[in-house]
């Protein structure tokens, strides 16, 4: 227990930040708490030189300081190079023993022999590798490994971000660019609505690229000293740690340190300095802060690894900050708090970085209403609306915007008679009116009950969930945590999280789908995945069968956060039998392990899988036997068996989940589940759709998985579905090819 509070002490960066003054103090800071809670005479922290292919010394405390930045290891050299070596801990009660043990004369470490050293992993790759020592007689238990490895996956972020400015420091300034500004009163846009409600206010362009851009080519009327700039550094910084803490308190499964990099580069010694010299030259402080902030960005910009390149936005975002606070007047940056967003593309971090700051509404220019940014921000209740068009470029920050995204319209500084009619709905919903009443179970109008289940994406889901009724959790996306982050989440960390939804879910009911990557869901540190057309590639249970260890820490986890359930597990995008066979062989070895130790678990977890590759459908009668129960998600069985990208809005006219064949394969997939007495439920926005509700229940599924926020509506719609009715309707649109015959079924005659 004392250990996972330090992971959690650790996972708030006011801890870590506090008092350090460079990245070096940083890593010092580190390595004394380190050894301090581990009870240890020494720690140190290796990182990893990827150009000169050597592991370095960077932090110590036990040793001679003058050691460090000298000590450097081949990989497999010493203990150290061997546990980067092999992506291993190594723990040793006489260190000198060791085959590979070199020793270092000066650091007096021969009256420390016991060590316990373990790799820091970024991704799946080691970045460098954190050691401790005792004295011989004081070894270190099985315990110490895991509190170790814990701490080592919390500074995987910490130091991926230090290794890539230590890289960087002494880099060659660069060029900037030009941005463009044009008004456009009174325009009215239709888009999609990818995430509900309404909002007004000015606008914001997003990612902090044109901000930056348009400040680069801009001078500043007013002279700015160096004790102005030391001061709108301060502030900055304190900015930072408060907006991290306020990540921290709203969203504890996703938000790991998402302002970490903003505040290691703040605390860099050569953007400080490059910073302080040009002002004691005689530059003007917001041009020194822009010349310094430049360079960063002309090097990550050019840099072949996208985690690297990510790292634009941050830089970008961190000198406006500082912009901001240095010359609040003159250089005329909007804040994000209380705007609407307007930006071309986003990830996922960017959007959890809005909501921290209270962005009022979101205006994207790309992606789909199935896109996961989209599904991710319903979760966190932005309104958003998606809007491909090339006028949106012409938006200028300030402008006024109206976002209507119950259907997707965008009012560009609109006249008063069109804010006046919106004024309501948007002061309703600011007021956060008590949601609709609901009652406690599901039935149809005659009487059938339905399993009203919900889609939980974020942790922040089961607050809205606790004013509603729903029968469990049909659907937890379990890879947010990890796409969120800045590193894979350790055991631990899991099932902290998904320990807390176990507890706060709404029944016992609870269904977790196993880590989703890929797709539009690729962790920005994650390389490998980022290949050709990540829809068809390395996804889903492909990557979790492929690197098994993160695969098994994770069943491991939800095994053990189950543990008081009534837990299922279920497997996304699988294709063939053998493939379930395996997911489900793996579960049950985890199974097996864990008998073998004291942590409380559930051992009989049932065991699904999703549909959505369309070749399942074929064998669907094979799985059928199998299986414990199936899931349909819809939103990717369409895209597979339209082959229509559902992140792409340029070809959302295609992307239709009533065509016939999609229509036949649901009614397919039930018939199956029917034969063989397994549950069957749809998953996917489908559910979603008032007009497709009673083709589901006119197929047979009794059970629904949805998005939270549409469980009252839907509840109410099913109470006036009439089975036998729904039934009739189903038979005539799946006797009919022809999707505008269907469309004339389900969309004109049906009125809700
Ligand atoms: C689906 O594909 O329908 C589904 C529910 O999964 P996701 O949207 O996360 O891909
Ligand atoms: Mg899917």
């Amino acid at each position: 227990m004392d250990h996972l509070n330090l992971l959690l002490n650790i996972g708030q960066l006011d801890w870590v930040f506090k008092g350090s003054s460079s990245i070096e103090k940083l890593l010092d800071n580190i390595v004394v708490m380190v050894a301090r809670h581990m009870r240890a005479d020494v720690c140190s922290i290796y990182i990893y030189d990827d150009t000169k292919g050597e592991l370095v010394l960077r932090a110590n405390t036990g040793f001679d300081p003058s050691v460090i930045g000298k000590i450097k290891l081949r990989r497999g050299e010493g203990i150290a190079g061997t546990v980067f070596e092999k992506n291993a801990p190594v723990c040793v009660a006489d260190g000198f023993t060791h085959p590979n043990f070199r020793y270092f004369k000066g650091t007096g470490e021969e009256r420390y022999k016991s060590f316990l050293s373990v790799p820091i992993i970024s991704g799946a790759v080691p970045v460098g590798v954190i050691m401790l020592q005792r004295q011989q007689n004081n070894r270190f238990e099985d315990s110490d490994i895991k509190a170790l490895q814990i701490v080592s996956s919390q500074l995987a972020t910490v130091l991926d971000n230090i290794k890539i400015i230590i890289s960087l420091q002494g880099a060659a300034p660069g060029e900037s660019m030009r941005g463009k500004k044009e008004q456009l009163d009174g325009m009215f846009l239709k888009g999609k609505a990818a995430s509900r409600g309404y909002a007004y206010a000015k606008t914001t362009l997003a990612t902090g690229a044109e901000r930056f851009h348009d400040m680069a080519g801009q001078t500043f009327g007013k002279k700015y000293s160096l004790a102005d700039l030391q001061k709108a550094l301060k502030k900055t910084e304190k900015e930072l740690a408060a907006l991290q803490k306020a990540v921290d308190n709203k969203l504890s499964d996703a938000a790991s340190m998402i302002f970490t990099s903003h505040l290691l580069i703040l605390k860099d010694k050569s953007f400080l300095a490059a910073m302080t010299l040009s002002v004691q030259k005689g530059k003007n402080a917001p041009e020194a802060v822009i010349a310094a902030g430049q360079k960063y960005i002309t090097l990550f910009s050019a840099s072949s690894d996208p985690y690297i390149r990510e790292k634009v936005h941050d830089i970008e975002d961190l000198v406006t900050r500082v912009i901001r606070n240095l010359a609040r007047k003159e250089a005329k940056l909007p804040p994000v708090r209380n705007r609407i967003v307007v930006a071309t593309d986003l990830y996922p971090s960017d959007l959890l970085k809005l909501s921290s700051e209270e962005v009022k509404g979101i205006v994207l220019m790309s992606g789909g209403v199935t896109s996961h940014v989209s599904i991710l921000a319903r979760s966190l209740q932005i309104p958003m609306v998606i809007v491909n068009d090339p006028v949106m470029n012409n938006i200028s920050d300030g402008d006024r915007i109206l976002i209507d995204a119950e259907i997707g319209n965008v009012f560009i500084n609109p006249g008063k008679d069109i804010v006046q009619e919106f004024k309501d709905r948007i002061d309703e919903q600011t007021t956060a009116s008590a949601p609709p009443a609901m009652k406690a179970i599901t039935e149809t109008k005659d009487g059938v009950r339905i399993k009203l289940m919900a889609n939980v994406n974020l942790l922040k889901d089961l607050e809205v969930l606790r004013q509603m009724s729903c029968d469990g959790i049909g659907l937890y996306r379990s890879e947010f945590p990890f796409i969120i982050r800045k590193n894979f989440p350790t055991e631990e960390e899991q099932y902290f999280i998904y320990r807390k939804l176990a507890e706060g879910a709404p029944s016992k009911d609870v269904t977790f789908r196993t880590l989703d990557i890929g797709g539009d869901k690729i962790p920005a540190y994650w390389e490998p995945v980022n290949k050709g057309n990540s829809f068809l590639g390395l996804r889903s249970i492909r990557f979790s069968l492929k690197y098994k260890d993160i695969f098994t820490q994770q069943i491991r986890a939800i095994l053990r956060a189950g543990a008081n359930c009534d837990l299922k597990i279920m497997f996304p995008m699988i294709f063939s039998l053998e493939e379930f066979l395996q997911a489900r062989g793996i579960v049950m070895e985890c199974v097996d392990d864990l008998k073998q130790g004291e942590s409380v678990f559930n051992g009989q977890p049932k065991i699904g899988m999703m549909v959505e590759v369309p070749a399942v459908i074929e064998i669907i009668e094979e799985f059928a036997r199998v299986v414990d129960f199936f899931s349909i998600g819809t939103n990717d069985l369409v895209q597979y068996m339209l082959a229509v990208d559902r992140t792409n809005e340029e070809v959302a006219e295609y992307y239709i989940p009533h065509h016939p064949a999609v229509l036949r394969a649901i009614k397919r997939v039930t018939e199956a589940a029917k034969s063989y007495s397994k549950e069957v439920s749809v998953c996917g926005d489908m559910v979603n759709n008032a007009h497709y509700l009673q083709f589901l229940i006119g197929c047979g599924i009794r059970t629904l998985s949805m998005n939270p926020i549409y469980l009252a509506e839907n509840q109410k719609i099913i109470g006036g579905i009439d089975v036998a009715n729904a039934e009739a309707m189903t038979l005539k649109l799946l006797a009919t090819g022809d999707i505008s015959r269907i469309e004339n079924e389900l969309f004109v005659k049906l009125q809700f």
